[in-house]
């Protein structure tokens, strides 16, 4: 019997691969420019309209100073990811920064690049696979502008 079994075209054992692919970009606009915004519930709304049962989800920032990641939805953690954020890439002094010419937003690339830029989840009979206290974040360290997220899902 092939690994491969449920992927088989043939549909010779009886299981014709039948791929649904659905996409939806969610949009925020934060009041401040650092914000972490738990997304879970819009991106299963996004699931249940795609009707997929069975498959992967792509969740990611569609700007490159923004994350989606995955963690505890627990506000000491969160005050806990922003501090130790702020030392690594402070905000200020702006000019410290190469990037930093006719913007000020270099800290927000380097946030993202330490939090990065997507996550894929697991679809597991029509609900997301999800370890203990796992739930999907968007990560804003630019923020007070209109801003994308992408979900992708793909599967049966
Ligand atoms: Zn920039």
């Amino acid at each position: 019997m092939s690994t491969f079994h449920s992927l088989d075209r043939s549909g010779r054992h009886g299981h014709t691969l039948r791929m649904k692919s659905y996409a939806k970009e969610l949009w925020f606009e934060t009041a401040k420019r650092y914000e972490l915004i738990d997304i879970t519930k819009q991106v299963e709304a996004a699931l249940a309209d795609s009707g997929i049962a069975e498959g992967l989800c792509l969740v990611n920032a569609m700007h490159i100073t923004a994350s989606v990641f995955i963690n505890d939805d627990e506000s000491g953690l969160h005050a806990d990811f922003l501090e130790w954020l702020e030392k690594a890439a402070p905000h200020e002094p702006v000019a410290k920064y190469r990037h930093n010419v006719g913007e000020d937003n270099a800290d927000a690339h380097i946030k993202r690049q330490i939090f990065g830029r997507e996550v894929v989840v697991a679809v597991t009979k029509g609900a997301f696979h999800f370890g203990p206290w796992e739930r999907i974040f968007y990560g804003e360290f630019d923020g007070r502008r209109r801003k994308r997220v992408l979900v992708k899902i793909i599967g049966e």
